[in-house]
């Protein structure tokens, strides 16, 4: 095997083995040709949609805060309007149950849309640092003639600018990430005050610009043949009739030379050289396919040039491949839609039900009672967090002891407690009960009342004795 094709500069892609990959174990950097056509039109204007909500969306504040942050160091989350805490950790599995079951929905209808159109991925490879490539670098004819060739002031000034501008690009992402765990306006203050300030943060920058530097630069579609589980699973979520990028074998086969062979493909490659996984179509669906229609658009233009109808390679389901109808309704849309409703129903559901603060008591460690002067002690902590994006005023107050249950003597250090927006407080608290009075453990409970809203909540506990 000569050097050229071992390196995979003339190699055609087959199904035993990865393109990006060469049979000496080297990277085969891919360089898929420029395509134009409508659902490349389409896909820019989704990516540029798409990367106007990733930067404004840490802008937008509803109900005083941020439409979409995580705090980790303060275990609290926002989303459109709401803040949920780490005891509302719970409801992430509804969301994600939900989100999950909403994509299968979604790819047993059109296949991998996802990846091809809305995955980060996708979105910025194709859509930035892929684009950068080409002005710098030309065409991919341009791009294969140089790289190949020996190195040049010419190769050397267009590798060191793009990778200058990939640095630059992996920056802007970085600190875009960063506003979805820092307050925004914290942000630029942080930066201009220099990594001695925020060595914790300037750390996670460093680290994450490395990582998606790495992605976009040099592992580029090796993340989605290699790493991504969701390709993965697309052979067990698809169907017959769910819509697919797939190739026409009744129409385009036997292939060969206009004017040789009776099917329309004419073997002009152009589907496999625009594609940014590097397989070709024309060998049926593979697990490499993005499904991002780049050759549908090329073999749309190469239909057009020979005066063929389009749709050689076109978005179809393999019933429809096959001349049959297509179904839309079936059992397994039902089932995932079903199960995406049940999660993102629970949800919001049990996410409307919150309040807006959260009232926790613990029983202090060690011994669940003292006794001191005939009379037996308790000490709880109770823990009060204010969820509201306002100041609030809370007051606590123990309820009346059901009849018949020996009364309780309280002691609080404080019944009225003003507590900033997301700020938490944890007062001690003890309850006394002679000795002589107490039976058995004393079922009693607790008010919490927010003073401005009139919402209150009631703490249920027990008074432990011997
Ligand atoms: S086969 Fe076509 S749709 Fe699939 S990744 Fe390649 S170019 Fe995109
Ligand atoms: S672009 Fe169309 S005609 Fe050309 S090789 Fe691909 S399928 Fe055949």
């Amino acid at each position: 095997m000569s050097t050229e094709v071992k390196r995979g500069i003339r190699r055609t892609p087959d199904l035993d083995s990865l393109y990006s990959i060469n049979d000496d174990g080297s990277r085969n950097m891919l360089q898929p040709a420029d395509v134009r056509g409508r659902w490349h039109t389409r896909k820019n204007i989704v990516f540029a949609v798409l990367i106007a909500i990733y930067v404004v969306v840490p802008w937008i504040r509803i109900g005083g805060f941020p439409a979409i942050r995580l705090d980790v160091p303060a275990r609290t989350a926002y989303l459109v309007g709401h803040t949920y805490t780490r005891e509302d950790f719970y409801l992430v599995f509804f969301l994600l149950t939900g989100f999950a079951f909403g994509l299968f929905a979604v790819t047993a209808l059109w296949g991998r849309i996802w990846c091809g159109y809305a995955c980060p991925q996708t979105v910025f490879l194709e859509g930035v640092y892929r684009r950068i490539e080409g002005w710098i670098e030309g065409s991919r004819n341009e791009r294969l003639r140089r790289n190949q060739g020996p190195m040049s002031f010419d190769k050397l000034w267009r590798k060191v600018l793009k990778q200058l501008c990939f640095l630059v690009v992996t920056l802007l992402i970085t600190h875009t990430l960063l506003a979805y765990f820092l307050p925004v306006d914290e942000l630029l203050p942080a930066i201009l005050a220099g990594p001695s300030k925020h060595w914790l943060a300037f750390s996670w920058t460093l680290a994450l610009t490395a990582i998606i530097y790495f992605d976009f630069a040099w592992f580029r579609e090796q993340f989605c043949v290699i790493m991504c589980p969701y390709g993965r699973l697309q052979s067990a979520l698809i169907d017959d009739d769910t819509v697919l990028v797939g190739y026409d074998h009744t129409r385009g086969e036997p292939r060969g030379a206009k004017g040789k062979a009776e099917g329309d493909c004419i073997d002009c490659r152009s589907c496999v050289n625009v594609c940014p996984t590097g397989i070709d179509i024309r060998n049926g669906l593979q697990m490499e396919c993005i499904g991002c229609t780049n050759c549908v658009d090329a073999c749309d233009s190469i239909m057009q040039q020979i005066g063929r109808p389009e749709g050689l390679v076109r978005y179809d389901s393999y019933r429809g491949f096959r001349g049959e109808k297509r179904r839309f309704v079936r059992p397994r849309l039902f089932l995932y839609a079903i199960l995406a409703l049940v999660g993102l129903a629970v949800f919001s559901f049990t996410a409307s039900k919150r309040t807006s603060f959260e009232v926790t008591i613990l029983r202090a460690r060690g011994m669940p009672y003292t006794i001191e002067n005939e009379r037996i002690q308790n000490l709880f902590t109770i823990h009060l967090q204010n969820k509201s994006p306002k100041t609030a005023e809370y007051t606590l107050a123990p309820a009346e002891p059901t009849s018949g249950q020996p009364a309780i003597e309280w002691k609080l250090s404080s019944t009225e407690l003003e507590i900033e927006s997301l700020g938490e407080v944890k007062i001690p608290i003890f309850a006394f009960v002679p000795r002589a009075e107490f039976k058995q453990p004393i079922p009693c409970r607790l008010l919490v009342t927010d003073k401005t809203t009139g919402e209150s909540q009631t703490i249920e506990l027990h008074f432990q004795g011997p």
